[in-house]
């Protein structure tokens, strides 16, 4: 090996090192961003419904029925559109 080689060999691998110093410093901050992101993760709370509920159509959402302190009869005093099928009520 001649020197111009060898001194080719040396900034060859000085150079290597210095992408994986460099791939190490990125794995360091992606790891870090990980983190927070987890850590954010753990702190978010699911919300409780996914959507907005509807008013119900039959009250408009007071819950009220035909009389005075009746509840409605189709969300039963929720003021929530029923989600599922009307069954026998
Ligand atoms: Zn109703």
């Amino acid at each position: 090996m001649t020197e111009a080689e060898a001194q080719d060999l040396i900034a060859r691998v000085q150079k290597a090192n210095d992408t994986i110093e460099r791939a190490i410093k990125r794995i360091d901050e992606l790891t870090a961003e990980n983190l927070t992101l987890r850590l954010a993760l753990e702190q978010y709370e699911e919300p409780v419904e996914d959507d907005e509920p509807e008013d119900c159509s039959w009250c408009r959402g007071c819950g009220e029925g035909d009389y005075d302190g009746a509840a409605c009869r189709k969300c039963h005093g929720t003021g929530v559109e029923p989600v599922e099928k009307e069954s026998d009520v």
